[in-house]
């Protein structure tokens, strides 16, 4: 059955005006000893751009379709999630709620004020603050209280789930994206995609099996260790097969993560992460973000090391966006011996 038959029942509002482009990278091509090439996710149009785009057309295709007025997201202090959110809220009418967790300890002033939080601010959604950053569960309960207290004022609120006993609608998005990936650039070796909550990871992975495209697909983890991840990932993998109605053994034999770029831990920049981001964007003028695509460009070089990645292969490395990030990370970023 065709992707898009499969697809048919799920409500989808369309957010990406068209398909994001697939770049050749020629000096870090030559630099590496690689035929590398960057498909752009971070120019996914809506507000900055990003992966969140893509998996955002499910969540307020069902929100629609419930009739809902007001969207409830929850994520990290500079999350791109909530961001995208209040900025597709914003272009489809809707009001947006953000509760930003405090996941990433000893972060400095501009981390809590600028980047994607100045973005929520200017796109006038209302911020609320849970104080944990690792309960899942805690974060969408303390949402739908919220939620509760607008449907008590004659609201109609849609919750966008963070923890993994929800359905994966994000990750529709990302089955569409690898076979949109998959009819630019079908002939790589290996692929790298960043892997957090699983939902891209999950889908573009799908996607691509979906359509035969049979080259191993690496989830460079930003979040959790090796052994959490390809858990989360096979949780993932089997939600979304049983929703979109195949049997899970397409993907579960294919899950590889590689956390040897997570160190310090998430949303932490370490020296690799800052030399992965100086590196891409002094060889290519290409920015990567500190939490997500400096991680996963760091994981590339990796494998690479490690010899997962041979000289001369094909890679695609999908670039997720999380770009506002930078600001945010500024003091961070900055200072003797870095930027
Ligand atoms: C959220 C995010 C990711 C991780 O995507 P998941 O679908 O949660 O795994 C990667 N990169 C960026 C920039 C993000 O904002």
């Amino acid at each position: 059955m065709a992707i898009k038959d499969m697809l048919q029942r799920f409500p989808r509002r369309r957010l990406l005006n068209s398909e994001t482009p697939v770049e050749r990278l020629d000096r870090m091509s030559d630099l590496l000893s690689l035929d590398l090439w960057l498909k752009r996710d971070d120019l996914t149009g809506l507000g900055l751009g990003g992966n969140k785009t893509r998996q955002l057309e499910f969540y307020f295709g069902e929100a629609l379709a419930q009739g809902a007025d007001t969207v409830l997201i929850t994520g990290a202090v500079q999350s791109n999630f909530v961001r995208s959110a209040a900025a597709a809220a914003a272009r489809l009418g809707l009001e947006a709620v953000l509760q930003l967790e405090q996941r990433v300890p000893d972060m400095g002033a501009l981390y809590h004020s600028s980047g994607n939080v100045l973005l929520g601010k200017i796109l006038g959604a209302e911020h609320i603050s849970y104080p944990m950053g690792e309960d899942e569960a805690g974060a969408d309960h303390a949402l739908h209280q919220r939620a509760e207290t607008l449907r008590a004022e004659g609201r109609r609120p849609y919750v966008i789930h963070l923890g993994i006993d929800h359905p994966p609608l994000g990750a529709l998005g990302y089955v569409l994206g690898g076979e949109e990936l998959n009819r630019q650039i079908s002939d790589f070796d290996v692929a790298v995609v960043p892997s957090g909550s699983g939902a891209t990871h999950a889908g573009l992975l799908t996607g691509l099996r979906l359509v035969g495209q049979t080259a191993p697909v690496y989830g460079i983890c930003v979040r959790r260790d090796q052994e959490q991840q390809s858990a989360r990932l096979k949780t993932v993998l089997k939600k979304l097969a049983d929703m979109m109605g195949f049997g899970p053994s397409l993907t579960l034999n294919d899950i590889l993560t590689w956390d040897g770029a997570l160190a310090p831990g998430y949303g932490i920049i370490g020296d690799t992460t800052r030399e992965a981001l100086t590196l891409m964007a002094r060889t290519e003028g290409v920015f990567l973000d500190p939490v997500y695509t400096a991680k996963t460009f760091a994981g590339l070089l990796g494998l690479l090391k490690e010899g997962r990645i041979q000289p001369g292969q094909k890679v695609v490395m999908l670039h997720t966006g999380g770009l506002p990030a930078l600001f945010g990370y500024q003091t961070e970023l900055e200072g003797p011996g870095r930027v």
